[in-house]
């Protein structure tokens, strides 16, 4: 059997040797054939002369694809899924917060018959906030959304053959990779570790922003409930109007003209206007979407690769 390792890599100049290393070292240990598929992501910085330098030392058992610019983690996890082609792929972090050794784990539990064996992180150490909101945020995503997201959960996992090919068969250009492991299902068993600090400095690469991006993909980007609700809160606001309407043409009746309530006014324009504009941008937000699937552009372009070089033909005797 054979065992591919998928590794995305932005700037990561600072740790990809000590992550190889180590890699390597647990690897070896397992004994079995495998195969490192290192991801360029448009790196600024020297990764990608590191990665060369580690296919030169490595040949046989090292690929590289270097992105023409930054594409993203997820464009570059599918760029490393369509170059492996172990028997069973793992993908993991570069900087070192995915442990080399939990690889050997994962694998025990793939051979009793799993088909994604996936690393759980402990969120305790997360800042109270940061936790706070991501409970939110799952509990709310498992709600409206058909699939399943555990919290937690990351993208260190490890997927049998059946499950990568699973994957690359679902043609959408948006990849919400943690929705997509999840819908295409197969026999999938969780454990629990520890993530290690990031190595190699600066920080997560996830600004706040692309976070809020992120969850937004996470719950747009699976079914049309959000256009549902749209249509439900619209219903109950009319019912609302209907509702206050009577009301006042009953209290005009009885006891003659009251002055209608400017406040009132501008509050229920301002509040309807508001409404609009959301369920507008929501819709304009599907729109949105299938403008760029249309579009059938490719997720990202390779500017370099350097394939598994196999050995060179021994001498005739
Ligand atoms: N990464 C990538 N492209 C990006 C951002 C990140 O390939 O645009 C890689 C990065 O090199 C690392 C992994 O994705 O191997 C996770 O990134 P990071 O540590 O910043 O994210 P976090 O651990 O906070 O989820
Ligand atoms: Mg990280």
């Amino acid at each position: 059997m054979k065992l591919s390792v998928v590794v995305p890599c932005y700037n990561e100049e600072a740790v990809i040797d000590r992550f190889d290393q180590q890699l390597r070292t647990s690897l070896d240990r397992l004994g079995v054939g495998y195969e490192l598929c290192y991801v360029d992501d448009g790196s600024a910085d020297n990764t990608l002369t590191r990665l060369r330098a580690l296919r030169v030392e490595h040949p046989a058992n090292t690929r590289y694809l270097s992105f023409s610019r930054n594409f993203g983690k997820e464009a570059a996890m599918l760029a490393g899924l369509r170059a492996a082609d172990g028997d069973a792929v793992v993908l993991m972090d570069a900087d070192l917060q995915h442990s080399p050794e939990l690889i050997g784990h994962m694998l025990q539990l793939h051979r009793r018959g799993h088909d994604q064996v996936v690393a759980k992180r402990d969120r305790s150490s997360d800042k109270a906030v940061r936790g706070l909101l991501s409970r939110l945020y799952y509990r709310a995503v498992n709600r409206w959304v058909d699939v399943r997201l555990t919290s937690g959960v990351g993208d260190f996992r490890l997927l049998s053959r059946a499950a990568v090919d699973a994957l690359l068969s679902l043609p959408e250009n948006n990849r919400f990779s943690k929705g997509l492991f999840s819908w295409i299902g197969f026999d999938t068993v969780t454990f629990d570790c520890r993530d290690a600090e990031r190595q190699g400095g600066g920080g997560s690469k996830w600004r706040f922003g692309s976070l809020l991006n992120y969850g937004m993909d996470g719950l747009i980007s699976f079914n049309n409930r959000p256009l549902r609700m749209a249509i439900y809160t619209g219903l109950a606001l009319a019912a609302l109007a209907a509702g206050y309407a009577g009301w006042v043409i009953v209290t005009a009746l009885s006891g003659g003209v009251t002055v209608p309530g400017y406040v009132t006014l501008v509050a229920i324009i301002a509040g309807l206007g508001g409404l609009q504009m959301l369920m507008l941008g929501l819709i304009g937000e599907y729109i949105g979407r299938i403008y760029y699937e249309t579009k059938r552009r490719p997720h990202y372009l390779v500017k370099e690769s350097g394939e598994v070089r196999s050995p060179a033909p021994a001498p005739l005797a």
